[in-house]
């Protein structure tokens, strides 16, 4: 694939994300929370439709790839991908653990979660990661730390599938996909930027706004967006702190 090829796809991923965007709006999409509801109505809400966008998403994304003939050769039970450093905002992070916190009734559950956050940071501290500053050598040398995503599953399955953040949805590989379980950076693969990053931020613009009942702003939308943190690091916030398990 010549950079022309990547230029064009780039490019027709952000189109089809703009071009959908009014067809997000029509199918409910921004039903987002009232905050006249019940507070455990309010977070159901605010779940389902995230769910709904990750559906809209992997729609897009398959037509996208029948467009340029990209055809994925990786499917359910490959999870080398886990093994890579997954980058999420606060917005999906929150998500993600009202969905958790919503499926289980299990203080056990939640326990075992943390648990595996709490190696995971250990793993990450006793391997001087944290003293990287080159976004390309952190990746390829978390890639090479071998630390699984907290949320596999020993049968290889995502245990947060339907509310998994976008790069994970994103993701895909076109090539051999035995070549992802020893580099991080295949050439055969594609991680869904552009237009990700913009129906996310669409997502949590309308979202911000409905909520609040005010006219949505900048600030707040940044504040939504401006964590890409990693995907453990990120669900840690919520995981041990109390005051921000719960929606506001
Ligand atoms: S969230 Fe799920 S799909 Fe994404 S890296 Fe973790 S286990 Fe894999």
């Amino acid at each position: 694939m010549n950079e022309e090829f990547w230029d064009r796809f780039r490019y027709a991923n952000a189109e089809a994300a703009l071009k959908n965007f009014n067809k997000f709006v029509d199918e409910g999409i921004i039903l987002i929370p009232d905050v006249s509801e019940p507070h455990l109505d309010t977070i159901k809400r605010e779940v389902d439709s995230y769910i709904y966008l990750g559906n809209i998403i992997d729609i897009l994304m398959s037509s996208i790839r029948e467009q340029f003939g990209l055809l994925p050769s990786c499917s359910k039970g490959c999870a080398y991908c886990c093994y890579q450093a997954v980058f999420i905002t606060s917005f999906e992070a929150r998500i993600i653990w009202q969905w958790i916190t919503l499926q289980t009734d299990s203080k056990e559950r939640i326990e075992r979660l943390k648990h595996r956050l709490r190696i995971w940071r250990e793993r990450i501290q006793g391997s001087g990661l944290t003293q990287t500053v080159n976004t390309y050598q952190f990746k390829k040398r978390y890639f090479q730390a071998r630390l699984r995503c907290p949320f596999l599953n020993n049968d290889k399955s995502c245990s947060i599938y339907p509310v998994r953040p976008t790069p994970c949805r994103t993701y895909f590989s076109f090539g051999n996909p035995e070549r992802c379980l020893s580099n991080a950076f295949v050439p055969d693969t594609y991680d869904g930027e552009p237009w990700r990053q913009i129906i996310l931020a669409m997502f949590a613009f309308s979202y911000e706004s409905t909520r609040y009942k005010v006219p949505s702003n900048v600030s707040k939308l940044k504040k939504e967006m401006e964590l890409l943190d990693l995907l453990p690091n990120a669900m840690m916030k919520f995981a041990f702190d109390d005051s921000l398990s719960s929606s506001e």
